[in-house]
């Protein structure tokens, strides 16, 4: 999954109608722009720190970064911006969008000792997961091999795995799978451990599940349709579900306020999506129609508003972000 998807975003730019699939930003504005103003009301409520950075990961076309800096910058809050990118590709285009975007590959090399607001969208699902398989002779981990040499396929590695799966799970029937995302756990604790030590907050919006579970995730996506992941490497979107209990608990194992998940849709309404549209539309009356075919893409449930899911962590001596008060429970 990391070989294929590397190969894929080195490509080029798979976003769009043109593209393989599309993603809220690029949606519509008023995606980044609410974000946008969701740090900015969290500076200002924590007395506008000097020196703080807007980080964003897996930055795509670099669209939320324009829409949600131009916001913060009517309220003169204009951090200096980390773009964690490893596309070449994507860098370009990004570069166009922000042009004074510092790169890293990795989060390790982000500063250090300046309070960061990080934005991940649609980027912890793009993380190579692995998948253990209960079978007749116990816990294996699903490796990946070549079908006579020609399709790759997945098949139950040698090595016994039964420790690795949680105790609940662990009598399920063969082909029970349970899936872990080691990069996406590992990412999570290091920036967790940063906004503890430096301050700040971390905002993630994706799909996924809020209870640890069963069953493998894995999907290809090509030109808007379900592809088989195991065919045409680096051709296909390969992602998977986010593990949004696993990322709350990490945070809350570094003693960091947890908001959320909630859902997409809830949280850009608490927000104030609506009346944003108004605006929008006022200003541009032909225009009414696609936005409000926008914002019920991102808010309905017929659209991404509940599959979607945001969560933020935030340091425990900082204000409470914004738009999580309702109280929601997720399955
Ligand atoms: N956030 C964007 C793009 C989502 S696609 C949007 O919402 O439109 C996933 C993004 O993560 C791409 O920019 C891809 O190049 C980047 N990416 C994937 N794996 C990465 C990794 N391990 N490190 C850094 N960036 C990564």
């Amino acid at each position: 999954m990391q070989a294929a998807n590397e190969a894929y975003y080195a490509k080029g730019d798979p976003l769009g109608a043109k593209g393989d699939f599309i993603t809220a930003p690029e949606v519509s504005q008023m995606f980044g722009e609410l974000i946008g103003l969701w740090l900015t009301d969290l500076w200002i409520r924590a007395g506008r720190p000097q020196d703080c950075k807007y980080v964003e990961l897996g930055p795509g076309r670099g669209t939320l970064a324009a829409d949600a800096l131009r916001s913060m910058k009517q309220f003169d809050f204009a951090p200096e911006v980390y773009f964690v990118e490893t596309s070449a590709a994507l860098r370009e285009m990004q570069a166009r969008a922000v042009p004074d975007a510092n790169f890293l590959s990795n989060v390790g090399d982000l500063p250090f000792d300046v309070p960061m607001f990080i934005i991940a969208n649609e980027f912890f699902d793009a993380l190579p997961i692995r998948q253990l398989i209960a079978t007749h002779a116990g816990w294996r981990e699903r490796v990946v091999v070549r079908d006579r040499g020609t399709k790759f396929m997945a098949t139950p590695g040698m090595t016994a795995m039964d420790e690795l799966v949680p105790a609940d799970f662990r009598n399920g029937p063969s082909p029970t799978i349970y899936e872990t995302c080691p990069a996406a756990t590992s990412i999570m604790y290091d920036l967790a451990g940063r906004i503890a030590e430096q301050g700040g907050a971390m905002l993630i919006a994706d799909y996924g599940y809020t209870l640890p579970g069963i069953g493998s995730t894995l999907q290809a996506v090509r030109a808007h349709e379900f592809a088989d992941p195991f065919e045409n490497p680096g051709e296909h979107d390969l992602t998977a579900h986010v593990n949004f209990d696993e990322l709350g608990n990490l945070a809350r194992m570094r003693q960091l306020h947890v908001s959320g998940p909630i859902e997409q849709g809830v949280w850009l309404k608490a927000l104030g999506i609506d009346s944003r549209l108004q605006v929008l539309a006022a200003k541009q009356p032909e225009r009414t129609d696609e936005l409000s075919s926008a914002r019920d893409r991102l808010v309905e449930a017929t659209g991404m508003g509940s599959l979607f899911k945001i969560l933020a962590i935030s340091n425990p001596d900082w204000p409470i972000p914004e738009g999580f008060e309702i109280n929601q429970s997720l399955g």
